[in-house]
């Protein structure tokens, strides 16, 4: 997937946007949506998506309102407090392009927690 690809309206995040699809919805406000991944790989683990509609991290800094960004990083930190993370740490990962390993094409960011998730990168 490259950072420029055009906006897939058919991604599965698009389709929870929609209410196409269900969720186990944690926070939303005017820009944000919050829910639990459906594949933990910590005791917590949650996304952080904008409601609009942009491909990757890259997309999202470039074309973003800077409303949307700042909504996007406060309900990061006020998702991490509801789950409780916000005083033992937590790790953010927002995969983006190929390289990143993005499998979802709309933007979104991890939070991992919980428990220790060692160290921060793991090449192949
Ligand atoms: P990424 O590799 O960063 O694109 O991660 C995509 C994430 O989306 C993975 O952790 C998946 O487990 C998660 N995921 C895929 N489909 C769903 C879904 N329907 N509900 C919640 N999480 C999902």
């Amino acid at each position: 997937m490259s950072h420029d690809a055009k906006y897939d309206s058919g991604n599965v995040f698009a389709k929870i946007l929609r209410g196409e699809i269900p969720c186990n919805k944690i926070y939303e406000d005017e820009h944000v949506l919050a829910f639990k991944d459906i594949r933990p790989q910590a005791k917590v683990h949650a996304l952080v998506i904008p409601k609009g509609a942009y491909v990757s991290a890259q997309d999202f800094g470039e074309k973003a309102s800077v409303a949307e960004i700042a909504a996007l990083h406060r309900a990061i930190s006020k998702v991490a407090r509801d789950l409780g993370v916000a005083e033992t740490g937590y790790r953010l990962i927002a995969n983006s392009g190929a390289h990143g390993h993005q499998e979802v094409p709309h933007y979104h960011v991890h939070i991992l927690g919980g428990q220790p998730i060692g160290k921060m990168v793991h090449l192949p």
